[in-house]
């Protein structure tokens, strides 16, 4: 197995011996490991705003926003960004606007109460025979709308010490079937922990299931390294991937590439979505995902309504034009492609469909 700084090492040697072509995509930052795509990722809105080509009008309210919620973003992903337009749903997703300083009735730190759900640090346990692990603070992106854009990471992250109690924890309640790696982002780990993580789920007998709710993949698609996929290919337990992305234009030619490795694995790629206002409300925003998705071999499961965090209301899309849509949706595409549109609901033993 190769350590992390002898794949730095190697990843620059392959990319020195590229054509020129492509050492000119370096300098922009689509190229180099994803450990340094990920390291290099834009945090300063002066900066993404003119990668962008947007007016330093936005700047001061992005700035204002940022200190509650910092700006992150890897340049592959800025890079699928229309430039000039302020609108352009990549951007939406991430860039702080003014709006989110605002208090707004109902929208709260802790939207979904997990924070009176956790029987040991670094768990959530809430549906029956899933248990989610926290085995990361870090994402490569900061979503706007992120409903855990206020979870205490800190204190819920899995030293090792937390990290005993919680396979112990897992051992002993035969009913969990399928463990779940959350986060943050499971994958912003490296594929030796990730290899650990698996090593220790595989020991225990009534886990069948290892599921990875992961973004990464979409904003830097070279997170899906030759390593993931050994690691995925060697499973015991049945590899379930669930992405994350909200608009077609979040999946390039890249993302697909690396879809198709993780599909080659064996492994079941799945989306999740958040239905958000001015990024993907228009049945055809949705029914567009839907078909890129299934062209990168990866099947819409959810819709999720808006959670009411703080920041994140100027994202909200009614019940009623929720379900309007979904409804179009059907009525254009094959089955497999409409997402389960499902509200989170504090306390219940599941997620609760709409409609
Ligand atoms: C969504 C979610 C799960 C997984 O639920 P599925 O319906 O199995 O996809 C597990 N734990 C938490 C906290 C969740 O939000
Ligand atoms: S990647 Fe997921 S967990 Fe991270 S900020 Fe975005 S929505 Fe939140």
């Amino acid at each position: 197995m190769i350590t992390r700084s002898e794949g730095f090492v190697q990843s620059r040697v392959q990319s020195r011996t590229q054509p020129r072509a492509q050492i000119s995509t370096q300098t922009i930052g689509n190229s180099g490991c994803w450990q340094e795509q990920l390291a290099g990722a834009i945090t300063s809105p002066e900066q993404l705003l003119a990668m962008v080509q947007l007016s330093p009008e936005l700047l001061s309210p992005a700035l204002k926003a940022s200190r509650e919620f910092p700006l992150r973003v890897p340049r592959a992903y800025i890079h699928r960004m229309e430039l000039g337009n302020p609108h352009d749903p990549l951007l939406r997703q991430v860039l702080p606007v003014g709006e989110e300083c605002q208090h707004i009735e109902g929208y709260g730190l802790d939207p979904l109460a997990e924070q009176s759900q956790n029987p040991t640090d670094g768990v959530i346990h809430k549906y029956h025979g899933r248990l989610l692990l926290i085995v990361s603070g870090a994402c490569a992106v900061n979503c706007r709308f992120c409903f855990r854009r206020h979870f205490p990471y800190q204190d819920n992250r899995l030293d090792r010490d937390s990290w005993r109690n919680a396979i112990e924890y897992i051992r002993a309640d035969t009913t969990i079937k399928e463990v779940i790696l959350s986060g943050g982002d499971p994958l912003a780990n490296s594929d030796r922990r990730l290899a650990n993580i698996a090593a220790e789920l595989n020991a225990i007998d009534h886990v069948a299931t290892l599921r990875i709710h992961t973004r990464l993949p979409v904003v830097i698609p070279d997170r899906v390294t030759d390593e993931l996929i050994n690691w995925f290919a060697r499973q015991r337990l049945q590899p379930v991937m669930v992405i994350h992305a909200n608009h077609a234009n979040e999946i390039d030619d890249r993302v697909g590439q690396a879809m198709f490795r993780l599909k080659q694995a064996g492994v079941t790629l799945l989306n999740q979505a958040v239905l958000l206002k001015g990024v993907n409300d228009s049945a055809s925003a949705l029914i567009q995902l839907g078909e890129v998705l299934f062209k990168a071999g990866v099947l819409p499961y959810y819709l999720h309504l808006l959670d009411p965090v703080h920041g994140a209301a100027h994202f909200d899309v009614p019940d009623v034009k929720a379900t309007r849509l979904i409804k179009e949706v059907m009525a254009h595409c094959p089955g497999y492609l409409v997402p389960r549109l499902v509200r989170e609901i504090p306390g219940r033993p599941g997620k609760t469909w709409v409609s």
